[in-house]
């Protein structure tokens, strides 16, 4: 039930507003009818009238202009007030693209209004105070630089532009590789190669996520079968692993446990030696994931929480489902310079996953002291660039067999 607070009366032929005043709401007519008209000179155009269940006011809330056109009550009338906070916070909510969308319809409302007055026409002025604020510029251009990004992306698949690269994760007693991570890399004609941290988020967002996806996956596979095939050359019984960053959104693709389980088969692995990467924000996104995540397990696959506590992390997560990894996240290992506490904090963390019996992966780890620490603190596995960076498979594949080449290959 709305407050009174919240519905104006109008009494018949009362002014609700004049154009050219700065709009503070728009307008539901709960009872009773309302003109709308635009002036310029002397002359007036009724543009329209309005009646029950109809919003108006809400043009120069929505881009900040002032109003347009003035609104005069026929009858008396109620009208609920929705506030410019109440607008603008689902405005700014809103899908950039859709924001953009919107400011283009208002500025082809705003011309078409104005054209409806004989002879008024001033359209370089309207047009130059809807987009005058150098934000709205600023909102278009990331507007338009999205669709674009998504265009390149949808390209960049069918061009096959991704390439996967591999970044070694160590023993940390042993520093010997255990496995590798595949991280994805964009190389677009037009941009140069681009970080997953830019185009992932779009591609997430849109459904590209699913055949990229896909693609990772099959690449993944074949190239671990690869470094298998290193393994037994040198009559190396030991496995590696490949771990797979999946995000939420591929879960929801009914076909993705097939396609993971043929792609495993089809390249001769065991689902033990992949590790599915998975972060806290897929686990909050509903039970779709947390249920792929249990099958996966359930085929013999491992699952590890990537960028653990750095999310809307609960440990309630531990009690819903179960994991096989913790990866620290690089932030950690990071900040544990910085002091004490962040030291006692990531102790913690590792303290966690062994008292889970959960194997831990410590990220980012880019000196000599990082890995002393990380070390002594228990965590069992390590990646970062001091060991390497991520490689292209060529290198990685030599960067493997120079490991198993140097002295003995510790279990
Ligand atoms: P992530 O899964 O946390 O991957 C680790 C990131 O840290 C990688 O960045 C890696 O290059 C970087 N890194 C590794 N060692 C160090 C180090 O010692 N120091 C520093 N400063 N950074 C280090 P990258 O490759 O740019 O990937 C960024 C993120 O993009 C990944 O974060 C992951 O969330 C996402 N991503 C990458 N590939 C895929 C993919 O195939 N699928 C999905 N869904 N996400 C991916
Ligand atoms: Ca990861
Ligand atoms: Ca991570």
């Amino acid at each position: 039930m709305l407050e009174r607070a919240q519905k104006r009366f109008f009494s018949e032929g009362e002014k609700i507003f004049t154009q050219g005043e700065t709009g503070d709401c728009a307008y539901i007519i709960e009872s009773g009818r309302v003109e709308v008209s635009v002036t310029s000179d002397a002359e007036t155009a009724v543009l329209t009238t309005l009646g029950v269940g109809e919003i108006f006011g809400e043009m120069s809330v929505l881009d900040g202009s002032p109003r347009s056109a003035s609104a005069t009550a026929m009858e008396p009338c109620i009208l609920i007030i929705v506030s410019s906070e109440a607008l603008s916070e689902r405005f700014q909510a809103a899908d950039p693209v859709v924001r953009l969308l919107i400011n283009v319809l208002l500025k082809h409302v705003r011309f078409s209004n104005q054209s409806q007055v004989k002879g008024l026409i001033n359209l370089k002025a309207s047009d130059a105070k809807v987009i005058a604020s150098e934000d709205k510029e600023q909102q278009k251009l990331d507007a338009l630089e999205r669709l674009k990004l998504e265009a390149d992306l949808k390209q960049g698949l069918d061009e096959k532009e991704f390439q996967l690269h591999f970044q070694p994760i160590v023993s940390m007693e042993t520093c010997k590789i255990v496995g590798f991570e595949a991280l994805i890399r964009w190389n677009c004609p037009t941009r140069g190669m681009v970080r997953p941290d830019v185009f992932m988020e779009i591609a997430e967002e849109t459904s590209l996520i699913v055949p990229i996806g896909k693609w990772v996956i099959e690449k993944a596979c074949e190239c671990l079968a690869k470094f298998e095939g290193a393994l037994s050359k040198g009559n190396i019984k030991n496995k590696i692993f490949m771990s797979i960053n999946i995000s939420g959104r591929q879960f929801h693709d009914v076909n993705f446990m097939n396609h993971l389980e043929a792609t495993v088969a089809n390249y001769s692995l065991s689902p033990k030696n992949i590790k599915l990467e998975v972060t806290e924000r897929c686990l909050m996104e509903g039970t779709t994931a947390l249920q792929a995540i249990k099958m996966s397990r359930a085929e013999g696959f491992l699952v590890a929480l990537d960028d653990f506590g750095t999310g809307y992390s609960s440990l309630s997560y531990f009690n819903q489902f179960d994991i096989d990894v913790l990866k620290i996240d690089q932030s950690f290992v990071r900040s544990m310079k910085s002091g004490k506490k962040m030291r006692v904090v990531t102790q913690a963390i590792a303290s966690m996953a062994s008292g889970m019996e959960l194997s831990s992966i410590a990220e980012g780890i880019e000196t000599d002291e990082d890995y002393q620490s990380l070390k002594r603190m228990g965590c069992d596995y390590g990646q970062g660039y001091l060991f390497s960076k991520p490689l292209p498979f060529d290198n990685a594949y030599q960067y493997l067999i120079n490991d198993l080449r140097s002295s003995d290959r510790a279990v």
